[in-house]
């Protein structure tokens, strides 16, 4: 993850960002019907990158009216024909996939090591991934008749904001349904040039509407009446909130929401390799991941061993512009973010834990937050317990395998979780009992398009990935002759 590469990016390679943004709607990129508009900030200058429209329900509306026009003849398209639509997009951000990861690091603050390298090989993947499924649902074990629900809603947050993008997206234009999407209110601009891509591939008009705005935005397009499915990813305040407003409703809903999860070393493991691993679990992205491993469970006997080879690891980390293809840590995205780190940072320090972090220098102007190690920590203090969606790592210990599973369960999450062992009987033992969506082996934040993604508990329900990212947009009938 961390590989050495020379040179720093220019903002230039971005593209031309306008100073104003209005949705896209219907194929066209339109004006918003209200006056407001929000600004997004590049979070590692504090500089102002664009304006946008803050969509009003009237947007919204006009929005959802455009994908349910297209919705019939979209839907009646043979697979093997959507198919193409979305090889063709995989293969232009494929090719545009420079000027995408520049401004994705812009918008969002995070390293351009990472949107090149992570990011947008896997916003690809997703699109080729889901355009394999188009014209193969028949055989893929729903029965003769799989249908699309309609016009699905989909907000996402600001933390991989063009692959969240991808994986709402792909599945749901590979299973026949037309989309209105609203991205987050600190990172619209991929979204906005990924409607430029939709163009550019030649898809029918009004198949994906993109509207942007803030959280008021995002209610008005989630309790619109006339949408069939309502896809979420973010936190769980807002999910929960989503949840109450469709109950009673008809519109399908998938939640995929915030994760505490436990990396979980033992004293057999290979320590240089947990090391990176626990690295990248909680530093990658800033810590701005949902399955982001922010409780290191460490067996005893290896603590103190771990600790010292984690904080040196930790003392090597660069954090900076993340323009600069060195830095392995970039920006807070935004201000706010900075702000909830800091609090509950402070609230471990009250209450008791011992904070730790690399003496680095950090840039003037922007929002930067340190990697940083809590040890000292009980499963009561608030750092053991809330998200943090940040550079913060909270250690706990166990003894015994049990009290592993125990401690790392007893979260209300569950999404992800680690395990470092050389044991292959202890691993199966272990994901046997842990209650977490996705559980890594000696290795952690692996994602591929095959794999279904999502959680138990307050961390959602409905999977994303793989041929269970399908279901959540299917309905699928009985037919008899
Ligand atoms: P957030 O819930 O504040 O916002 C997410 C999105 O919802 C934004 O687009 C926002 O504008 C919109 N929104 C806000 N209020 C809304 C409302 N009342 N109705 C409809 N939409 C509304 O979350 P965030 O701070 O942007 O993102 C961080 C959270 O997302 C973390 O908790 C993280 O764990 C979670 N997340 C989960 C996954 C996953 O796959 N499980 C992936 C990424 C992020």
């Amino acid at each position: 993850l961390f590989a050495y590469a020379p040179a720093p990016e220019s903002p230039a390679a971005a593209g031309e960002i306008a100073t104003g943004y209005g949705h896209f709607i219907g194929g066209e990129f339109v004006d918003s019907s209200g006056s407001e508009a929000l600004k997004t900030v590049n979070p590692a200058t504090e500089q102002v990158l664009a304006e946008f429209a803050q969509g009003t329900e009237e947007d919204v509306d006009r929005a959802v009216r455009a994908a349910r026009r297209a919705f019939a003849d979209w839907s009646a398209l043979p697979g093997s024909e959507r198919a193409k639509y979305l090889f063709r997009i995989a293969r232009i951000v494929q090719e545009r996939s420079r000027e995408l990861a520049v401004l994705e690091s812009i918008d969002n603050g995070k390293p351009i090591r990472e949107t090149r390298d992570v990011d947008l090989p896997l916003v690809a993947a997703h699109f080729f991934y889901y355009a394999g499924w188009a014209d193969k649902l028949d055989y893929a074990g729903y029965g003769p008749n799989p249908r699309p629900l309609g016009v699905a809603a989909q907000v996402i947050p600001w933390n991989f904001p063009l692959l969240m993008l991808a994986w709402k997206i792909a599945p749901a234009l590979a299973t026949g349904n037309t989309v209105v999407l609203k991205p987050a209110e600190t990172t619209p601009l991929t979204a906005l040039r990924f409607a430029e891509i939709c163009r550019q591939a030649g898809l029918p008009k009004g198949v994906v509407n993109i509207v942007t705005g803030d959280g008021r935005t995002g209610a008005a397009l989630t309790s619109h009446p006339d949408v069939n499915k309502v896809a979420f990813t973010g936190s769980t305040p807002v999910g929960r909130a989503i949840a109450k407003q469709l109950a009673g409703t008809r519109t399908k809903l998938s939640l995929e929401l915030g994760g505490k999860a436990a990396n979980i070393v033992f004293d057999d493991a290979p320590l240089d390799q947990a090391v990176e691993g626990i690295v990248n679990g909680i530093f990658f992205n800033q810590g701005h991941v949902c399955c982001a491993g922010s409780r290191l469970l460490v067996q005893e006997s290896v603590q103190d061993e771990l600790l010292d080879a984690l904080k040196r690891r930790m003392g090597t980390l660069r954090v900076g512009d993340p323009l600069d293809k060195n830095t392995d840590v970039g920006a807070i995205n935004s201000a706010a973010q900075l702000a909830r780190i800091t609090e509950l940072a402070e609230a471990g320090e009250r209450e008791g834990a011992e904070r730790w972090a690399p003496d680095c220098e950090l840039p003037g102007a922007g929002y930067w937050f340190r990697p940083t190690l809590f040890t000292g920590v009980s499963q009561a203090h608030r750092i053991a317990r809330e998200e943090i969606f940040g550079p913060v790592l909270s250690v706990l210990t166990f003894r015994t395998p049990a009290e592993a599973v125990e401690k790392a369960n007893n979260t209300p999450y569950g999404l992800s979780a680690g395990i470092w062992t050389e044991k292959g009987s202890r691993i199966l033992w272990m994901a046997n009992r842990l209650r977490a969506g996705v559980v890594w082996a000696n290795t952690f934040n692996k994602f591929d398009p095959t794999s279904p993604f999502g959680g138990y508990k307050e961390s959602g329900y409905g999977r994303e990935g793989g041929r269970h990212g399908l279901e959540p947009y299917l309905n699928v009938e009985a037919l008899d002759v």
